[in-house]
């Protein structure tokens, strides 16, 4: 990992694979990314519907933070069911909606999933891999930033636990 930086991007998740990508689409510009977890080269998270299943396992793909019992979740539908049950919802008079990434969320409908030649798609694969070999885009895994160092009310680095100790990353 380079000592220093232009841009230290933490967390490598939907949005910060694509922003490390961007920043790192300059040669001139140094980028480095921390991601607590592992790299997601599993064949299981690349299955559509399957890799839903797999990311919530709390141990391998998934902090395992949990809420306060929802009551609205109660009794999810299966897939196959789906159709019956937008019908069932449309009968009580809720909104069905064919896109539910517009500005009405109120509803129900499909939602969109990332999918490229039949395989779930992340961020990670569609914005990281592609680069791989850019020598100012650093990928670090298994790096926990635990605080950020603040230089005159600016962040301009990080502390981090990777592996066995303490470090920084600036
Ligand atoms: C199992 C599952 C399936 C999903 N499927 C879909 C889907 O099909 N379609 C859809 O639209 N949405 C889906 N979602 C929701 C979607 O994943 C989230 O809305 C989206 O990932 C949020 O993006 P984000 O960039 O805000 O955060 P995240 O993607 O959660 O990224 C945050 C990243 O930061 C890392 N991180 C956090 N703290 C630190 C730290 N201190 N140091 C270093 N790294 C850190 C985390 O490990 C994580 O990788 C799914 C969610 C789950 C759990």
């Amino acid at each position: 990992m380079p000592a220093a930086c232009d841009y230290l991007v933490i967390g490598s998740g939907a949005a910060d694979a694509v922003v490390a990508a961007r920043l790192s689409d300059d040669p001139d510009i140094q980028v480095v990314l921390l991601e607590a977890g592992g790299r997601d080269n599993s064949l299981l998270l690349k299955l559509p519907g399957l890799g839903f299943a797999v990311g919530t396992h709390p141990r391998y793909y998934n902090w395992g933070h949990e809420t306060a019992p929802v009551p609205g979740l109660m009794g999810r539908p299966e897939l196959r069911i789906c159709e019956a049950f937008s019908a069932a919802a449309a009968g009580m008079g809720f909104p069905i909606l064919d896109d539910l990434n517009r500005d009405t969320v109120d509803g129900f409908g499909y939602y969109d999933i990332n999918v490229g030649d039949g395989r779930r798609l992340s961020t990670a694969t569609a914005f990281l891999r592609p680069n791989d070999s850019r020598s100012n885009l650093t990928v670090v895994t298994g790096a926990l930033a635990t605080r950020l160092i603040n230089k005159g009310g600016r962040a301009v680095g990080a502390d981090i636990l990777q592996g066995a100790g303490l470090g920084k990353s600036r």
